[in-house]
């Protein structure tokens, strides 16, 4: 697999809003899975041919280096720019052996992935879960197979994430749907998020997260109306017309949608605040004080 040059792996995120993560990790540059809303595409992550997935020449060796040189342990979000389960992971193992370092260190993790190849890792993510804090996040943004197929091209089908998640919450791991971005005109519907929170529960998720629009920007912006274009024919119009160059595009049934996806997280028990969510899972960290103390 081609290798791109790095310096770092871990970085810091500027605060710790998005799902408690203390630190972000990135193995991998670029995602071949896809999605026409990727966010990761946009100009001003500066990944060139975004598509082609590349690996960060000598990452484990700077993770180590890295988590050894940190004082304060803490959560690592992984998935944040590029989907760390690829196809190239099963053979190349980049993730396998970062989670392995993470376990060996006593930092947690926060994962996102739409692939069910997390699966193979779970005595790794178990074994983390057993010092520090774990919270898989599969993201699903329509249950809809047939409708997956068209705006994550080369993903599993939502069918088949559900049962992942189904099989992680079995092992006894944290586990929950990222029901991000909804598409306006596209995936908004009531039904998709009756279903959505719906299948959620079933298939034993701790928590789902939404987000009721989809943010463009640059060349994103682009690359997506190209995508409307190719399979709903005039709606880049209608977006140009409603959303012009806003960043973020909220669906215009959001409020409403909203409403009805917390009537039914409330019937199922399912956690969807972010703070909720954090709190569930994330192990509090001993102090200074007490790390001095023993
Ligand atoms: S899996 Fe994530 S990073 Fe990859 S193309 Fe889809 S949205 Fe982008």
């Amino acid at each position: 697999m081609e290798l791109v040059p790095a310096k770092t792996i871990l970085s810091k995120p500027k605060d710790d809003s998005w799902f408690g993560n203390d630190y972000n990790m990135n193995l991998y540059r670029g995602c071949c899975h896809g999605c026409i809303y990727c966010d990761s595409r946009s100009e001003c992550y500066h990944v060139d041919d975004f598509d082609r997935v590349r690996l960060k020449r000598g990452a484990l060796a700077i993770l180590e280096r890295e988590l050894a040189s940190k004082r304060k342990k803490g959560v690592v979000g992984v998935g944040a720019m590029s989907d760390t389960y690829n196809p190239f992971e099963r053979e190349v193992q980049a993730t396998r052996g970062a989670l392995a370092l993470l376990g060996r260190f006593g930092f947690g993790v926060a994962l996102d992935t739409k692939s069910p190849l997390v699966l193979r890792d779970i005595d790794l993510i178990q074994r983390i879960a057993h010092k520090a804090s774990v919270n898989i996040k599969i993201t699903i943004t329509t249950a809809d197979d047939a409708l997956s197929k068209i705006i994550e091209p080369h993903v599993c089908p939502p069918s088949e994430r559900f049962r992942a998640i189904r099989e992680l919450s079995a092992a006894g791991i944290f586990t929950g749907v990222l029901m991000a971005p909804m598409l306006p005109y596209i995936t908004d519907t009531e039904e998709n998020v009756k279903k959505m929170v719906r299948l959620a529960h079933e298939n034993g998720a701790r928590f789902i997260f939404p987000m009721f629009g989809v943010t463009l920007r640059q060349n994103q912006r682009d690359y997506y109306y190209r995508k409307l274009d190719e399979h709903f024919p005039g709606l880049a119009l209608k977006y140009r017309n409603v959303y012009r160059s806003n960043y973020y595009c909220a669906s215009p049934r959001s409020r409403q949608l909203r409403a009805l996806f917390q009537k039914e997280c409330g019937k199922y028990h399912l956690l969807y605040r972010m703070q909720d969510i954090v709190a569930a899972y994330k192990k509090k960290e001993p102090s200074m004080e007490q790390m001095t103390f023993f």
